[in-house]
């Protein structure tokens, strides 16, 4: 037992002794996450809920988890809710809390104050029917290696209950869904990364799951498996199944999550659509040009484009590459939202010519005739333009600084 009354569970080795208890009773070994010293929450009695459609998937209200000797919140206050069928994306920088609120949710870390409900129901207090209401997929594979890929699936499902018959039915249902109905009777060992990942969802679904917790579902998949895996995710919402997703892939957060919640210090920084998030980042989409012909210096130039209305900043980012067409700019490896190689102060466009990038507040787009108006008025002459639009990656750096963890 631990100071605070829960039972301490180590989850570090996925082959040790506690996988082999799993696999010999056919427990879900898959709702094991990277937490390290996690705890499992005391058994409540389970409770159903009054409300058998809760609107909220997920309620995390004044979360906070401080672990023994740790002299910090590993969650420090968390608030935050996803609806009922959507794809929420939990992100943040290493040591953020993520793992820990995902495993206060899964009910196997045991939360210091606040409170959290999966599904309608209050984690610590219902936390048995929380767990038939909730799958996990971890990172790491903690498949039964003891077990066929089939029986991986069957057996989970018979700790769950299901019947006889509706687990076999199940099993072979998911194989198909997931691609490894031809990978039915051999050992998991036989399976490569992707697949045991696959199979790892397959196992999750079993049960019938309201929520689907999903750790990082694309690491190590090639461009095929990680695209087949978010469409398994998108079907599942359109089956109505809410999934929490924690990736450092802002690309496939992006792309798959309709909202994203970024934590930091095991706060909630901000929750919203990607798109709007990427919107309200300020002065991150841009315009880059090169200019050339005029006898104007650039430190001019750069002046009479910040003076445009919508334009946040300019900054000259170097000479034209002159290896391309007509002198336009390559890329100096410098993301939209990120520093420049070079000052304001350079030397003018004439012979060299020179590449600017004016950051705007709006739709660059509108931008795009004031800025050719105010370089054609100095004698400039546009010879490349191209809008630079922001991403998930520059609002989660803009949010979390840039400082490794
Ligand atoms: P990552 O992206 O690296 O997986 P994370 O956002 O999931 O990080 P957590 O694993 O929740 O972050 O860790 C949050 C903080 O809690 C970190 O400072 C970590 O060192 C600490 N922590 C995590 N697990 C334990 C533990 N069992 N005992 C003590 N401290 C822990």
């Amino acid at each position: 037992m631990t100071t605070d009354g829960s039972v301490r569970r180590s989850t570090g080795d996925l082959n040790g002794p506690l996988g082999v208890l799993d696999s010999a009773t056919g427990s879900p070994t898959g709702v094991v996450l990277s937490v390290s010293d996690a705890v499992v929450a005391p058994a409540g009695p389970a409770v159903v809920a009054k409300d058998p459609a809760p609107r909220l998937a997920v309620e995390v209200t004044a979360l906070v988890k401080r672990y023994p000797k740790s002299p910090v919140n590993a969650v420090d206050g968390l608030s935050f809710a996803v609806r009922r069928g959507e794809i929420f994306g939990l992100l943040g920088p290493n040591g953020a809390g993520k793992t820990t609120t995902v495993g206060v949710l899964t009910t196997r870390v045991l939360p210091t104050s606040g409170t959290a409900r999966v599904a309608g129901l209050d984690v610590v207090r219902d936390a048995v029917a929380v767990r038939a209401r909730l799958g996990v997929v971890p990172q790491r594979v903690n498949l039964d290696r003891s077990l066929t890929t089939r029986n991986n699936l069957v057996f989970h499902a018979a700790y769950h209950g299901l019947s006889r018959a509706d687990r076999t039915a199940r099993a072979d249902e998911l194989l198909d869904r997931m691609g490894l109905a031809d990978k039915a009777k051999v050992s998991v060992d036989q399976l490569s990364g992707g697949q045991s990942q696959r199979l790892m969802i397959a196992r999750a679904l079993m049960h019938r799951p309201e929520v689907l917790f999903l750790d990082e579902p694309s690491t190590g998949l090639d461009p095929q498996a990680r695209l087949f895996v978010h469409d398994r995710v998108r079907a599942l919402r359109e089956e109505g199944v809410t999934v929490v997703l924690t990736t450092h892939d802002m690309d496939e957060a992006a792309k798959l999550s309709d909202r994203v919640g970024i934590v930091d210090h095991g706060r909630m920084l901000t929750v919203d659509t990607p798109g709007r998030l990427v919107r309200s980042l300020p002065g991150s989409a841009t315009l880059e040009v090169t200019v050339r012909g005029s006898d104007v210096p650039a430190v001019v130039l750069v002046a009479a484009l910040a003076e445009l209305p919508g334009v946040e900043r300019v900054e000259q980012v170097g000479a034209p590459d002159p290896a391309a067409p007509d002198g336009a700019g390559g890329p100096d490896g410098d993301e939209p939202g990120g520093g420049s190689s070079g000052g304001a102060g350079g030397p003018g466009p004439d012979g060299g010519g020179a590449r600017l990038r004016v950051y705007v507040a709006a739709e660059p787009a509108a931008l795009v005739g004031p800025v050719v108006s105010v370089l054609a008025a100095r004698d400039a002459s546009v010879s490349d333009l191209s809008i630079g639009v922001p991403s998930l990656e520059d609002v989660f750096i803009h949010l979390t600084g840039r400082d490794l963890r």
